[in-house]
């Protein structure tokens, strides 16, 4: 970088992360400073750990917000291959339906990142009169529009989002299986 004129993109970046999203706060904080070699040191710092952990780039790490993941995660130990390992296998599930949100979620363990893939109206359907209407929790009965689809196996156990592994549960069940 040195010699090279900073590009305004790459600062907002670099400034979003060292300041976690409060770029205005930061620069209120900062302007009195010289020079910005204090966000250089960190922007490079942020790169090196990307490189050590991640390895092996893939486009999809393009939109990762990685100072948020760095902020958090930056002093924790990772075994890399292992990561690598489970990056491709999720990349290769189909219903992992945002790529990009794989790498959050090696780290995060939180499976909104991945946007696993919903079932179809017709799995839906399919379901509800397979259960006669009924919740399979509580027993009574609900209107379709009153239930919402449910992984029988869930999806971290290996639950696939097809057909017969769709079951509709009242929301109140739905809630509390989902531990939301
Ligand atoms: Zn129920």
């Amino acid at each position: 970088m040195k010699g090279s004129p900073i590009r305004q993109d790459y600062l907002e970046t670099a400034i979003s992360w060292i300041s976690n999203g409060k770029i205005e706060e930061y620069m209120g904080k900062h302007q009195h400073k010289p020079n910005a070699n204090e966000l250089w040191l960190y922007f490079q710092k942020v790169i090196s750990w990307i490189k050590a952990v991640f390895p092996n780039y893939r486009k999809e790490m393009k939109g990762v917000d990685f100072g948020t993941l760095y902020n958090k995660f930056g002093d924790k130990e990772f075994d890399q291959k292992k990561i690598e390992k489970e990056i491709t296998k999720l990349m290769l599930d189909e219903d992992v339906t945002k790529k990009s949100g794989i790498y959050p979620y090696v780290l995060t363990r939180n499976e909104k990142y991945l946007s696993i893939r919903s079932f179809t109206d017709n799995m839906k359907r399919e379901a509800y009169e397979r259960q006669k209407g009924n919740c399979p929790k509580c027993k009574e009965h609900f209107e379709i529009e009153e239930m919402e689809a449910d992984h029988i196996k869930p999806w971290h156990e290996g639950g696939k989002t097809i057909a017969k592994n769709c079951q509709m549960l009242c929301k109140q069940d739905n809630r509390i299986k989902s531990g939301k």
